[in-house]
């Protein structure tokens, strides 16, 4: 479990190793905002209960990158790591099956990788499919596909806890953030 470290403006950067966000706090570039009394980190000489959310003392700029690409990764998180014809959940897969990444119109027609063609897919619908429009195979989509938020995506496919949602969202809002719920 990591540490959320949040900028001077509250703005949540990443996710850090404890070790790593326990040495900012000491070398007072970092308050730490939330402990977990509960794990007690062992430095040289003291021990610390491991930092939980910490801000950095000073503000850093952090260049915007643009997480345009269409990766897996963001698919699968966008549709909440389910299939969106049959609707199972990857946990719910049988052996040998797999999500993939479903282009609604065939690349073969016309199709492209934008965020509102692709669609996650079990590897079963995705063979059903084949190269056929969801209309000519009576197959019907449970959403539809559109270009997500940068800061859903990121803070989707990483492990936080409670607590650190807690600052996520109060940067964030409510809405930006349904997608942690899963
Ligand atoms: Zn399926």
């Amino acid at each position: 479990m990591g540490c959320l470290a949040l900028n001077a403006s509250f703005e949540p950067l990443t996710i850090i190793p404890v070790r790593r966000a326990l040495r900012l706090v000491i070398d007072r570039k970092a308050e730490a905002l939330e402990v977990d009394e509960e794990r007690p980190f062992r430095s040289e000489s003291a021990e610390f209960p491991a930092p939980v959310v910490i801000r950095l003392v000073r503000y850093v700029h952090v260049p915007r990158r643009l997480r345009r690409q269409v990766t897996n990764t963001f698919l699968f998180a966008r549709d909440g790591y389910s299939c969106q014809y049959c609707g199972r959940h990857r946990r719910d897969l049988g052996y040998r099956e797999s999500l993939t990444r479903d282009h609604i119109v065939p690349l073969s027609r016309g199709g492209d990788n934008r965020w509102t063609n692709v669609v996650t897919a079990c590897s079963r619908c995705n063979l059903r499919k084949g190269n056929r429009l969801p209309t000519e195979c009576g197959m019907k989509l449970h959403s539809d596909p559109s270009e997500p938020n940068d800061v859903e995506l990121v803070w989707a496919i990483r492990r936080v806890t409670p607590i650190q949602v807690r600052y996520i969202r109060l940067f964030y809002g409510e809405e930006v953030l349904r997608l942690l719920s899963h």
